[in-house]
């Protein structure tokens, strides 16, 4: 409907049109961008509250309302309508943890220990193939793989940020995104003064940023000594940017850390004033009850990731005594090479729970709403962003999901918790906004071309492959 002159509207009826008063319509609607309507909105938010024939109405890339479907279509008029009935809303998910460039390593070399697939295959691939162009089409195909599983934020660590936040962006997702400081030479930058001096014009480069939050990622205390570790954490602080670290993922870093800094990984990061509100640490495995109090009090997240912490039997971290402690745990799919090899989160809802259970032998260590919430809020709050995502709120940034329910492995539906926990895949994942634009509608990508991605992925399999003989 057009309004004319303010006080009449045109009606088009049958070909034809006519005049009505416009005391007629009722209350002049809001106009926002998108409204996402019906549908069970399950907001994570404080009071976890789940509506039923819900809607969420967008303007630009935030969210200005939340409530009840006639409510929301009676006060705003949008330019595009998502019709979600009959289907989940969520807040995107959040991935806390990985590397998104290795999944052109997807599968590379399995079942060995960590340290022979980092020396033996992972450095030489590395060293012999990631260039700048590597880091973009590995980022275009996880971008692909994690829209169509519902993430809408992620957290990276590794070389080339500035190339991988180029690509995120183009995707439409957001990241936090760490360029990887080490004590050896990277595939971009030789010295450590080189892998500084980078980071600090990626860090200006993308300061306010709708999407994309850089960060400085020194990758663990086993690959970095005590002034890199310094100088990483001082240079993103000069930006207030996020620290993104590995920290207790192995037993042999714990007892190398005893033996060479006479501490735990966790307690050797507090003495050089490392931890802080601005830390996302990943794994957290090898950690005590000493650990896990430093780690509350220091507002520091942390990421726990089941299935690489599985695959390379790591161990199994104590989520249920962190979440205790007040950590704030989220979740990751770590790699995807050697280590998952995917990116699907809703994978590691279902095991996360599942390993809690029966590490404990207690089926009720770690239940399916906990895991959600690792997935969606409380990733937020250990990525330091839960003023902006994690839940369905007015205020929030418009990330959002839609999650068919007619799948046979949908039905019936007795507790909504338990169904993506435990029955829902992400290919159940239809449709995805993020920051108010719909990057997957009805499961077709409309930012990522995907079939060029899985076609440069072939091609580097061959490469790649060929280089290590
Ligand atoms: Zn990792």
């Amino acid at each position: 409907m057009k309004t004319l002159a303010g006080s009449v509207t045109l009606l088009a009826i049958c070909g034809g049109a006519f005049l009505v008063p416009a005391t007629a319509q009722g209350p002049k609607k809001e106009k926002v961008d998108l409204i996402v309507s019906g549908g069970t909105l399950v907001t994570m938010n404080a009071e976890r509250r789940i509506l039923e024939d819900g809607a969420v109405a967008v303007k630009g890339d935030g969210i200005v309302a939340v409530g009840p479907r006639t409510e929301v279509e009676a006060k705003y008029a949008a330019a595009l309508f998502l019709d979600a009935k009959g289907k989940l809303v969520l807040p995107g998910f959040i991935n806390g943890h990985t590397h998104v460039p290795m999944s052109l390593f997807r599968g590379l070399k399995d079942d060995v220990t960590l340290e022979e697939w980092l020396t033996k295959s992972i450095f030489p691939a590395e060293a012999k193939n990631v260039t700048e162009e590597f880091a973009r089409w590995g980022t275009r195909l996880a971008a692909a793989e994690q829209i169509r599983g519902g993430v809408t934020t992620f957290a990276d660590m590794y070389y080339f940020e500035d190339a991988i936040a180029e690509e995120t962006k183009a995707a439409g997702m957001r990241a936090v995104l760490g360029e990887s400081i080490l004590d050896f030479p990277e595939p971009d930058n030789k010295s450590n003064a080189a892998m500084l001096d980078y980071t600090e014009k990626f860090l200006k480069r993308w300061q306010g940023d709708a999407l994309i939050h850089a960060a400085a990622a020194p990758h663990s205390i086993y690959t970095c000594s005590r002034q890199t570790l310094q100088d990483a954490a001082a240079l993103a602080r000069k930006y207030n940017a996020p620290i993104l670290i590995h920290v207790g993922e192995t037993r042999k870093e714990l007892s190398d850390s005893r033996e060479k800094n006479g501490t735990t990984p966790v307690q050797y990061l507090e003495k050089l004033g490392i931890l802080g509100p601005d830390v996302l640490a990943a794994h957290c495995i090898w950690v005590d009850e000493t650990d896990r109090q430093i780690l509350a009090r220091r507002q520091t997240g942390c990421v726990h990731n089941p299935s690489s912490n599985m695959m390379l039997a790591s161990g199994v971290a104590p989520v249920v005594e962190e979440r205790a402690a007040g950590v704030a745990v989220g979740l990751g799919t770590d790699g995807p090479a050697g280590s998952n090899n995917d990116f699907d989160l809703m994978e590691e809802m279902d095991l996360a729970a599942k390993l809690q259970k029966i590490s404990k032998m207690d089926p009720q260590a770690l239940g399916a709403k906990a895991v959600v919430e690792m997935a969606t809020i409380d990733g937020a709050r250990a990525l330091h962003l839960e003023k902006e995502i994690g839940s369905l709120e007015t205020g929030k940034k418009a990330d959002v999901i839609l999650i068919g329910l007619d799948a046979p492995n949908a039905v019936p539906m007795y507790n909504i918790y338990s169904q993506l926990a435990y029955a829902l895949k992400g290919s159940d994942v239809e449709t995805v906004v993020i920051g108010g634009r719909v990057v997957m509608r009805d499961k077709k990508l409309l930012t990522v071309d995907e079939a060029a991605a899985i076609a440069k992925a072939r091609e580097y399999k061959n490469k790649i492959e060929a280089s290590l003989k």
